[in-house]
């Protein structure tokens, strides 16, 4: 058993001016209420608490975290209530013993849902203080250093737990040392065959491997010394885990394991780190594509150093990793480390930030991980409550603000993709596009060419990323059609006026014309025109004299500048008008059109935006300039619309009403009726209001099923 004197050493080590009364006061506390218990090896149970610091201590941690390593199992296991250890001990180390607590106290079954909830609550522990999280690793690694003593089933529990859970967590926090030991400790209660299989064959070749190490590091020594370079060498057999993951992934035996052993030299300076590289490389031909430099660029939970493999004197593989002596310890304590540095800087008031940071980072750290949907569901559900998570179909992994819609995953996917997005399937089902993304969702977006986006999207999405494509898209083809339409209008208007358009364009005049009126070039002068910002007057006059200027109002123009003064209409107005800003709209009294039917704007002087249906017989008497292409805003599909309907029908007392009564049975006003009686028929034309296609089909359908009906039909 540890004793208490080892673990205030060890902290006096790192930490001279620690105060250590604290972690006394921890430990005879702890001794006092965990007193006459005892663990299953038979040990007093204060070994394990005691243990948890020793390891606390031994990753540098701060007074805080060791004393809460003496108290982490106090509200769990014994009489002691949280308000007894804030009495005692204070804030600090109150908020993280309920931290563990509230860890322990989860049960992680092995079904995915019930662990999806579970990781979230942890999670949400976690995010409070990054130090729980240190405590609960040790908690875990001293537990599963002594789960031989549990039975069987509850073994493989808390091993699969901790394989899942525990060592990616170690890993991510990069502490290389705890994630290879919790591996190998999980190893060896879920498949102990294949673990005392593969022992047998390390230990068998253990004299061999450490015969070739001492070789291979001679060599290097030498060539090192040579260069004045000072090292220091080491090697390790690789954790028997990452050997049977190698074999298992590469489907190889463990004869074709060529790189057990791993080099690691540890010099004094980054260029030391640079120059032994160079020496290796001299010596062994490096294999392409397997150098990594974590020295330029960081792994996000700080890891540094030079990864290398080489071919070796036998012809092997030989991995080598270079750092200096501060790598190496932040690659051994990893972000416990870490903090020391900052400590020393004399930022500990910026722990809590740090800490943060540093769970910011667990949304980099995926990108390590080969399968995302694995760490997605351990880890990172519900890190950031701002954020939500989602699969692409292929499993990758995408963040998203909270609220995020599927047009925001489409436009992240590629600009295209979003402007053509015309739905989604969520988890295989067909969702609207406004539906919000939620954690976990695999998104699959469907397109369409004929698809544009919506003024409406602007409202759906999250992303300013997506935002700005949609307001980009709008621009653009705003500009396109003002473009179009003032070309359209100068051709006809010079026309009129005997001028050849097509000539007159890179004429003299034309230069002079968009010098003159402000333009930037030819499109820029049409796009005035477009956008009545020019009159075709203004334009014609420069070609000739004011007087000889046909009598041509520029019409069109006109109505786009009434349409302008008009905003604020469009919200309440249930249609998008495309490539024209807001504008009034009216619904053609000659074809009633509902939602649901296909439509289209005409602008007319005066009365802006007329929408009739597409089939409408009127719109064959409109100049084709004049229309707008529109579409229902299927945001706003709650007004109420006009729609004649004709029923025909037998005349019979009382028909009449039952008409109306089922009209009315099917949510729909009746405004209007009128009845025109011939013998024994009646055809009787009600005027209603609906809400849309549907419903106009729903009222027909129930009208029609009346036995004195003849016939119903929508009448424009
Ligand atoms: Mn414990």
């Amino acid at each position: 058993m540890i004793r208490l004197n080892e673990i205030l050493d060890k902290v006096r080590g790192y930490s001279p001016d620690a105060d250590l009364e604290v972690i006394k006061q921890a430990y005879v506390f702890s001794a006092m209420v965990h007193q006459g218990q005892v663990r299953l090896s038979g040990e007093p149970y204060l070994s394990h608490p005691l243990m948890v610091a020793f390891l606390l201590a031994d990753l540098n941690m701060d007074v805080a975290s060791v004393a809460t390593g003496l108290l982490h199992d106090t509200v769990e296991d014994t009489l002691t209530t949280l308000d007894t250890i804030e009495e005692t001990f204070g804030k600090e180390i109150t908020l993280l013993v309920d931290g563990v607590t509230k860890i322990s106290q989860m049960s992680f079954s092995t079904q995915e849902e019930r662990q999806a909830e579970n990781f979230r609550k942890m999670i949400i522990a976690m995010t409070k203080d990054i130090r729980i999280i240190l405590i609960k690793l040790t908690d875990r690694l001293h537990n599963m250093r002594t789960i031989q003593f549990l039975k069987s089933e509850k073994r493989e529990i808390i091993a699969q737990e901790t394989l899942d859970i525990y060592a990616p967590l170690a890993n991510r926090l990069g502490i290389g040392w705890m994630k290879d030991e919790l591996e190998d400790l999980t190893f060896l209660v879920l498949k102990p065959e294949i673990y005392r299989e593969l022992l047998k064959q390390v230990e068998s070749k253990r004299d061999e491997l450490k015969k070739y190490s001492r070789e291979v590091m001679k060599i290097i020594e030498k060539e090192l010394d040579k260069n004045n370079i000072k090292a220091l060498l080491q090697n390790r057999i690789k954790h028997l885990y990452g050997i049977h993951n190698k074999m298992v992934v590469q489907k190889i035996s463990f004869k074709e394991v060529f790189d057990i052993v791993a080099f690691r030299v540890i010099v004094k300076s980054i260029k030391d780190c640079y120059g032994a590289l160079g020496i290796v490389h001299s010596l062994w031909k490096p294999v392409p594509g397997r150098f990594k430099d974590f020295i330029a660029m960081p792994k996000p939970n700080m890891y540094q150093s030079l990864h290398t493999t080489v071919i070796g004197p036998k012809g092997e593989r030989i991995e080598i990793q270079i750092r200096t002596e501060k790598m190496h310890m932040i690659s051994e304590k990893g972000i416990a480390a870490h903090w020391r540095y900052k400590e020393s800087k004399g930022k500990i008031k910026q722990k809590d930030q740090e800490s943060y940071d540093w769970l910011k980072r667990l949304y980099e750290w995926q990108q390590d991980v080969e399968d995302p949907r694995e760490f997605i569901k351990t880890v990172k559900i519900d890190l950031f409550p701002e954020e939500v998570y989602v699969f692409t179909p292929k499993g990758d992994v995408k963040a998203f603000p909270v609220g995020a819609t599927p047009i925001d995953f489409a436009y992240s996917v590629h600009t295209d993709i979003g402007n053509t997005c015309s739905g989604a399937k969520v988890n295989g089902k067909i969702v609207p596009l406004k539906y919000r993304l939620q954690n976990g969702d695999t998104v699959d977006i469907v397109t369409s060419k004929k698809q544009k986006p919506s003024k409406d999207w602007l409202r759906l999405v999250a992303t300013p990323k997506a935002k700005q494509k949609i307001k980009h898209w709008f621009i653009t083809e705003q500009r396109e059609r003002s473009i179009s339409l003032g070309r359209d209008i100068l051709e006809k208007e010079f026309k009129k006026n005997g001028i050849n358009f097509q000539k007159k364009q890179k004429s003299r005049h034309m230069n002079e014309a968009i010098e003159k009126l402000k333009a930037k070039n030819l499109n820029d002068l049409f796009s005035k025109v477009g956008s009545s910002k020019v009159l075709v007057t203004d334009v014609l006059e420069i070609f000739i004299p004011k007087e000889e200027i046909k009598d041509t109002i520029d019409i069109e123009a006109e109505k786009l500048k009434e349409v302008d003064k008009r905003k604020k209409l469009k919200k309440t107005s249930g249609v998008l008008v495309r490539g024209v800003d807001d504008i009034m709209v009216r619904y053609a009294k000659c074809c009633n059109p509902l939602p649901g039917d296909r439509i289209i704007g005409f602008i007319s002087r005066g009365k802006g935006l007329t929408v009739h249906d597409i089939n409408c017989s009127n719109l064959l008497d409109f100049s084709p300039e004049r229309l707008l292409e529109v579409e229902w805003d299927t945001g706003f599909d709650e007004g109420v619309y006009t729609s004649k309907i004709m029923v025909s029908c037998e005349n019979k007392k009382g028909v009449l009403g039952t008409i109306a009564t089922t009209i009315s049975e099917e949510d729909a006003n009746i405004t209007e009726v009128s009845v025109n009686v011939e013998n024994d028929k009646a055809m009787c034309e009600f005027i209603l209001e609906i809400k849309n296609l549907n419903h106009l089909k729903k009222v027909i359908k129930s009208v029609e099923k009346n036995k004195d009906i003849i016939s119903v039909d929508r009448i424009n």
